[in-house]
């Protein structure tokens, strides 16, 4: 691993502090990315890197190329392959890194902690049947949204870079391998405490959970009952985290506890996608058939992966089982009032509402009520509220949604702030512009089939201040044509 690290590496400003690899072995496998043929750096995210405390010039040729490509190990990285398991799609299955290598952990000027990891490096001892590789297409595609998430203001892992491999992967067809660059608070999911509570490793739950609270939670250390406080502040983070996707649309795809992530960050974009029209029942990852991850049941799903969370505790919580039962059961019990907390003051910003109304979740029903029977765009219609003129949709000139208009207008004037205050607020809590779906797709087509990635450049800086109100930003806007509504996302990733 020394062998191929070079002084000069220094300068781009890598400051490893590899905590993870201190833990029991049993939490992860140490190995290198496999190498590949011909890295070539594509997309490479300058600020973020500064913000890391990293030098984006040391970072931007060749040698960032072959680091982001597991070609070469950044001096004080100590690769590793995560051990994991996780209900997906409510069935139990071990897991682990099947194809991504924690590189280490950068320290930031600051003194932040931030997980440096490589997705589609290789085959690990976690890879089952896979070829430990990634496409180009999805990587770009979690590049972009992970970013639109950011700058939206919803916790979310960060990406680095995406380098293409100058190897094909098979997947139906041939496609071009490449690599994204992760960056989270970490990488500890439901599912690592499920795994060691699938090998009856108490001891192991017990130093994750220290680890965990040392490393997220901190102010609990000498909290006596730090596990159980552990378990309501992964609640109060996860309702914090899902109730922010409902606010714009964001339907994740695949809430496996693998991908539900303790510190509260949106982790994993594979078939994610945010909706146009507002419709409860919309699903658009091709292997959800039931429909299990809805958008509107994202709020049951992250209780039920709580519940999976409460149950790895349970030897740590109590040395009386039952009493240990008792008191998990009581913590998930409380998870739906959490939850409406954060939704309520979710949906009262987006409303423009500073005071507290007992009716202001059934006005909220109300609306969405109207625009799901007007399959009205969600995104829009919510900023179509703060415009002092009335939109030109069929919502706007439906009966129903006019009466709902003018209880809304009661309801804002039976508060202190003014019209301009609540437009405000709104505008900062109803974004004009989303990673809409046929807009992505056109940025992964120029960049895949053309090599052309001036399409997701332009795409990812709309994004990027998704609650200005830029006239140019306008076409960024628009709904798809309506024979691209019938949109898909792919798991085969
Ligand atoms: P995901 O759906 O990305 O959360 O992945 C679920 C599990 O499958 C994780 O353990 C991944 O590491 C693994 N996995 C996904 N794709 C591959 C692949 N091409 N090769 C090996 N493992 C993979
Ligand atoms: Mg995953």
């Amino acid at each position: 691993m020394k062998a191929n690290t070079s002084t000069k590496q220094l300068e781009a400003g890598w400051n490893f502090d590899n905590s993870y690899v201190r833990l029991p072995e049993s939490l992860y496998a140490r190995l290198n990315p496999a190498p590949v043929r011909e890295p070539r750096l594509v997309v490479f995210n300058r600020l973020l890197a500064e913000s890391l405390g990293l030098r984006p010039e040391a970072l931007a040729g060749d040698e960032g190329a072959a680091i982001f490509a597991g070609n070469l190990i950044p001096a004080g990285a100590e690769p590793i392959a995560q051990a994991y398991a996780g209900h997906q799609f409510g069935s139990f299955t071990i897991l682990g890194d099947g194809r991504a290598i924690l590189l280490g952990e950068q320290i930031t000027h600051g003194g932040e902690r931030f997980d440096i990891q490589l997705k589609g490096s290789g085959r690990t001892p976690f890879s089952r049947r896979g070829d430990g590789r990634a496409a180009l297409g999805p990587m770009l595609r979690e590049y972009i949204i992970s970013e639109a998430m950011h700058a939206l203001g919803i916790p979310t892992t960060r990406s680095l870079a995406v380098v293409t491999t100058g190897e094909q992967v098979f997947r139906e067809t041939p496609l071009q391998g490449a690599i994204l660059t992760r960056v989270a608070a970490s990488h500890i999911r439901v599912g690592t405490f499920e795994f060691l509570a699938a090998k009856g490793d108490l001891e192991g739950i017990r130093t994750l959970a220290e680890y965990t609270i040392r490393r997220h939670y901190p102010d609990l250390c000498d909290a006596e009952d730090r596990y159980l406080a552990l378990l309501y502040r992964v609640m109060e983070r996860q309702a914090a985290l899902v109730t922010k996707w409902l606010e714009v649309g964001f339907i994740h795809g695949v809430m496996n506890t693998d991908n539900t992530s303790l510190c509260g960050e949106t982790i994993d974009y594979g078939p994610c996608a945010f909706m146009d029209a507002y419709d409860p029942a919309t699903v658009f990852s091709s292997i959800d058939q039931g429909g299990r991850y809805a958008y509107g049941n994202q709020s049951q799903i992250v209780q039920w992966n709580l519940t999976r969370f409460a149950e790895t505790l349970l030897p740590i919580l109590h040395e009386e089982q039952d009493q240990a039962v008792r008191l998990a059961q009581e913590a998930i019990s409380t998870f739906p009032e959490i939850f409406l907390r954060y939704r309520l003051s979710g949906i009262r910003a987006k409303l423009g509402l500073f005071n507290e109304e007992s009716a202001d979740l059934e006005l909220t029903k109300e609306l969405l009520t109207c625009m799901q029977q007007n399959r009205a765009d969600f995104t829009n219609t919510f900023r179509e509220l703060t415009a002092e003129t009335a939109a030109d949709t069929a919502l706007f000139r439906d009966a129903g949604f006019l009466d709902w208009q003018r209880r809304w207008q009661e309801r804002l004037a039976r508060q202190p702030q003014t019209a301009a205050e609540s437009r405000t607020l709104m505008r900062a809590h109803n974004p004009a512009v989303i990673p809409r779906n046929h807009r992505v797709e056109e940025a992964l087509e120029a960049a895949v089939e053309r090599s052309d990635f001036t399409v997701m450049a332009k795409l990812l800086e709309v994004l990027s201040r998704p609650y200005a109100e830029r006239a140019e930003d306008y076409d960024y806007r628009s709904p798809p044509e309506p024979s691209a509504q019938c949109y898909q996302t792919f798991c085969g990733t």
